[in-house]
């Protein structure tokens, strides 16, 4: 069987630790690959090389750096198929979405080009008599990214763009489920032109974490999965003096106003719940139906159920694909069949659907939940969407704060004011104003609230640049030497 190798130095790296994991295709619900785990001792080498990297890398020309992103850019968009193809095979994601997270990768990659306008620093001239001040923002070192199975390719790309334009050498840590698109586009950065050594792939599980969360060569971690593991990241990482930014798990809610378009509302619900079978950080898990548009929403959105084709992800009539893992599909099913106990009404009920083959599971609508159940309180991460019935605006907005995640949020209704109340009122870092799914553009940055995201910076555009450099502030004078004296004072700027 085919086993799924580290990156390092440039070139395909066989693991030597002994330890693999089974990586499946879930359309099929077999096993197709094993991909290697990398040991504590296996980590430190692929630091050591990006180490070394990093020292000329961060050296080069910006002009040679842009150069490079750009032909990055290029063959990303000739490769687009095929590295949507692998992400189907072992995500299970239907072809279509997964062309379509390429391309928002390929998004943070144009904005990297244009990295240069953001790395110009300032100066301030004479801020004191023949003193002159200018910033300088410098890569960090070594860079770490541990990213999740749901966007295989575009989360990657969050990190690498702007983390390899701003001059530093990065180590890619993909999810053990779907690793094989990690060596794809660690082929095409060296076929870009990138030094050998300033772009590796590490594959591994917690131990190829904790090692890297530990080493002294790694100087910042991007971290973006779970929220129990986000918290791990950050807590280890900081504890260990690196910067680390960790985003975490999602709970999104969706509320729907009674001036809503009904119609327009339940067709969001639907694709923003059920797209990549609910496998997406910024999926709508929760409807919050207010007043008297419950009932006509709950039945619009279940009358569009039975629309929604679910089959293989290289299948052009699918529009849903398999969970990612049988024991995931389990786990997702266990809320379905325990939420007439918990107290909910189930209105579509997608797990007593049986597929021959495959991690495969229908799509679910219960209605009538609640604050404490496992429905509500757990991210759940597949095709189950759950309805919360409010009285008013206000009760909404307050169950939203009150949720302990905040990645994001839609409000759908045709009323600017609510609107804009809305967007004021809620502590959720991502607000979608009749959007669904408020996935920012790469030129913004990407980053959720309180258990959404650890430390302070958000991902990509922007934020992505400062949190991939530090800034030098450097104070000059250049006296005449006999203008030379002694003076204890502190220094003054008048
Ligand atoms: P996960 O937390 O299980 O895994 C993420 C990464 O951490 C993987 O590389 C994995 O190998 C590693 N990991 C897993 N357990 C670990 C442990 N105990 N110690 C150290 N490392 C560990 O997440 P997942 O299941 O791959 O992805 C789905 C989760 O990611 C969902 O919670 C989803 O909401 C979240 N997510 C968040 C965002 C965001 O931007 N906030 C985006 C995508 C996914």
């Amino acid at each position: 069987m085919d086993s799924i190798e580290h990156w390092v130095g440039g070139r395909r790296t066989p693991g030597t630790s002994g330890r693999v994991a089974p990586v499946f295709d879930p359309a099929l619900g077999v096993q197709t690959k094993t991909v290697d785990l990398a040991s504590t001792a296996e980590t430190a080498a692929v630091v050591r090389c990006a180490v070394e990297a990093a020292s000329r890398w961060q050296q080069s020309p910006l002009g040679q750096r842009t150069d490079r992103l750009f032909r990055l850019r290029e063959l990303l968009v000739a490769h687009r198929d095929d590295l949507a193809a692998l992400v189907s095979r072992e995500h299970g994601k239907v072809l279509s979405d997964a062309a379509g997270e390429v391309a928002r990768g390929l998004e943070c990659v144009e904005f990297a080009c244009g990295v240069p306008q953001m790395l110009k620093g300032s100066h301030s001239s004479e801020v004191s008599s023949g003193v002159d001040v200018h910033t300088v923002l410098h890569p960090l070192g070594v860079v770490a990214g541990i990213t999740p199975f749901n966007f295989p390719v575009m989360v990657p790309l969050w990190m690498t763009a702007n983390a390899l334009a701003c001059g530093n050498a990065f180590i890619l840590k993909p999810s053990e489920k779907d690793p094989s698109p990690s060596l794809l586009l660690a082929e095409l950065v060296q076929e870009a032109g990138f030094p050998d050594g300033v772009f590796n792939v590490l594959q591994g599980d917690v131990e190829a974490v904790d090692a890297l969360l530990a080493h002294p060569g790694v100087d910042a971690v991007s971290f973006v999965g779970s929220t129990p593991v986000a918290r791990h990241v950050y807590e280890t990482g900081t504890r260990h003096g690196k910067r680390v930014q960790a985003l975490g798990g999602a709970k999104n809610h969706m509320v729907v106003m009674p001036d809503a378009d009904v119609d327009a509302a339940a067709d969001a619900a639907v694709s923003a719940a059920y797209g990549s079978a609910g496998e997406r950080c910024m999926a709508i898990s929760v409807v919050v139906a207010v007043g008297s548009v419950a009932d006509p929403l709950v039945d619009a959105i279940s009358s569009r159920i039975g629309d929604v084709v679910v089959g293989p992800g290289d299948d052009p009539a699918s529009m849903m694909g398999p969970l990612v893992t049988a024991e995931h599909r389990d786990r997702v099913v266990s809320y379905v069949l325990g939420a007439t106990e918990e107290g909910a009404r189930v209105v579509v009920d997608g797990s007593s659907r049986t597929w021959s083959q495959g991690f495969f599971t229908g799509c679910s609508l219960i209605d009538e939940v609640k604050p404490g159940m496992r429905l509500y309180d757990d991210e759940i991460f597949g095709p189950v969407l759950g309805v919360v019935r409010t009285a008013t605006f206000d009760d909404a907005v307050d169950l939203v704060n009150t949720n302990p995640y905040g990645n994001g949020v839609a409000l759908f209704t045709r009323d600017g004011g609510t609107a804009r109340r809305f967007e004021r009122e809620v502590t959720v870092g991502m607000v979608g104003i009749n959007v669904p799914i408020p996935v920012p553009v790469a030129f913004y940055s990407f980053g959720g609230w309180k258990a959404s995201l650890f430390g302070d910076s958000p991902i990509y555009g922007p934020e992505g640049v400062r949190f991939y450099t530090r800034p030098k502030v450097v104070t000059s004078r250049w006296p005449e030497p006999t203008e030379s004296a002694i003076d204890l004072g502190f220094p003054s700027t008048r």
